[in-house]
């Protein structure tokens, strides 16, 4: 049986690029998709349809796709059947309500009355019935940053990642709605599809887990092995290996990206000297 598993990911935008590199990382052999609608991978069963955002999760309600790369915020916002199957690390950004700077905004309860400007009216009316409150929403496709601005409306509701567009709108943040982040989603699958998933999935986790760990090497007097192992215990043990210089040893692990700097710090105190770090390529625990 030749059955592939077909994967919708953004045609253009910005979660492109890292889906892209995502598959291309797990081993996928794919060309770029440029001014292409579909590419089979060369070594894998999978066929990578390329998409608007917004379209990907009704090609999987209807089967035309089988999974999808899209931002968590799309996914929830367009209510089609199908489910989270990873958190993908990338396009983390956060849906968010802003008010115009000037206003006093003194909690949900300002909320009552107003107009609320945003392309997620499904997750505008949920947040606000969960919060019991009664506003109007008012959905428009595109720059909803400026709708307070021309008046359309005395609240919007929209991503951001950094803030600056909120900022140069003369807006301001006040609630916080949703954090979202790059999954992977697909509809219930028959047995050979799902099999391939999983495969494609097990490849997901030591790509992730890899980027996010760094392989570290460093030299240190005999007794600060014990120490150091406490800091830097690795996924099961440091490697230590016996320098050509007595009483010293090079002591190799793995470290967290993200306590990396402190980490580095203690090890500096505890002795250690000549520290490498060096990027992981795939990583299974
Ligand atoms: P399409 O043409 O495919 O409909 P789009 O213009 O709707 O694209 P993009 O701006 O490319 O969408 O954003 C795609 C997704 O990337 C968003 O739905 C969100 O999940 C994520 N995203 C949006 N803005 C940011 C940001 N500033 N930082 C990180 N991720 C973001
Ligand atoms: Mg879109």
């Amino acid at each position: 049986m030749n059955e592939v598993l077909r994967i919708a990911i953004q045609k253009s935008g910005r979660l492109q690029e890292g889906s892209l590199k995502l598959l291309k990382d797990c081993g996928l052999n794919i060309s770029n998709g440029k001014d292409q609608l579909k590419t089979q991978a060369s070594n894998f069963p999978v066929e990578v349809l390329f998409l608007r955002d917004d379209d990907i999760p009704q090609y999987i309600e209807d089967s035309v796709a089988d999974a999808g790369i899209i931002g968590e915020n799309i996914f929830t916002e367009k209510q089609k059947q199908g489910e989270i199957i990873r958190r993908l690390d990338f396009a983390k950004c956060r849906l968010v309500l802003a008010v115009p700077r000037t206003e006093q905004y003194t909690g949900v309860s300002w909320l009552e009355g107003k107009n609320i400007a945003t392309t997620y009216p499904n997750i505008v009316r949920d947040f606000l019935k969960q919060k019991s409150i009664h506003a109007g929403i008012h959905e428009i496709s595109g720059s909803v940053e400026i709708a307070p601005g021309i008046g359309l409306a005395d609240a919007i509701c929209d991503i951001v990642s950094t803030g600056s567009t909120l900022f140069s709108n003369g807006l301001k943040e006040v609630e916080l709605v949703m954090k979202s982040e790059a999954v992977l989603v697909a509809r219930t699958l028959d047995t050979r599809k799902k099999q391939i998933l999983n495969k494609l999935v097990f490849r997901m986790e030591a790509v992730q887990q890899a980027r996010s760990n760094k392989y570290i090497l460093l030299n240190c007097p005999n007794e600060a092995i014990k120490p150091i192992t406490d800091v830097i215990p690795g996924m099961k043990s440091p490697t230590i290996l016996p320098l050509g210089k007595p009483g010293w040893s090079s002591l190799h692990s793995v470290v967290d990206e993200n306590d990396f700097w402190e980490k580095i710090d203690q090890l500096k105190k505890l002795g250690a000297e000549g520290i490498l770090v060096i990027p992981i390529e795939k990583m299974i625990r």
